[in-house]
């Protein structure tokens, strides 16, 4: 089954898309057991086949703790994924932390989806543009918040497009 990880920096909008991306076809949410910080996953449907989603914003990026951008638990969530979903904040720009994930990334060698959140309007899309500076991919643009692009995201996951 395939397994979406959502991912990026605090505040982009992974949370806002996650709940976007469940809508109605929400079959079983739960958390995993046992940990603490638990990523989020559900069951949905992609394009009529079962998939997961995980949001991996329950997990806290602890710079502090060692001098690594993303935690033990939010790298196993990742390395469970057969594709990584990079929010990314279309209007701020890259910053160094969006650099440092997208190192991360790169190095799994997974399928990389780079999403440019916060692109509410459709004059803001030449901002999204700016964001394959990483070198992962075509931004898609979207707005997790105003419900903008999503049904074309959910079809380019799918290859239905
Ligand atoms: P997370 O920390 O990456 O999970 O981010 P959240 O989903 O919690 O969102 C962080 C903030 O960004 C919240 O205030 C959201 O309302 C806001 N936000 C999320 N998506 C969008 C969007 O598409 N457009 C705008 N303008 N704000 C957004
Ligand atoms: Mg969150």
């Amino acid at each position: 089954m395939r397994t979406f990880v959502i991912v990026g920096r605090p505040n982009v909008g992974k949370s806002t898309l996650f709940n976007r991306l469940c809508g109605k076809e929400i079959a079983l949410t739960y958390r995993e057991p046992g940990v603490t910080r638990d990523p989020l996953s559900v069951r949905v449907r992609f394009g009529g086949k079962p998939a997961v989603l995980i949001d991996t914003g329950g997990v806290a990026f602890s710079r502090e703790e060692k001098e690594r951008p993303l935690t033990d638990l939010t790298l196993a969530t990742l390395r469970q994924a057969s594709d990584l979903l990079l929010v990314l904040d279309g209007r701020s720009g890259l910053t160094p932390l969006d650099w440092e994930i997208a190192g991360v990334l790169r190095k799994l060698g997974k399928k990389v989806w780079v999403i440019a959140n916060k692109i509410d309007q459709e004059e803001l899309d030449s901002l999204a543009g700016e964001l394959s500076e990483l070198g992962l991919g075509e931004p898609i643009p979207i707005s997790a918040a105003h419900n903008r692009g999503i049904r074309p995201l959910r079809e380019k996951l799918t290859g239905e497009d």
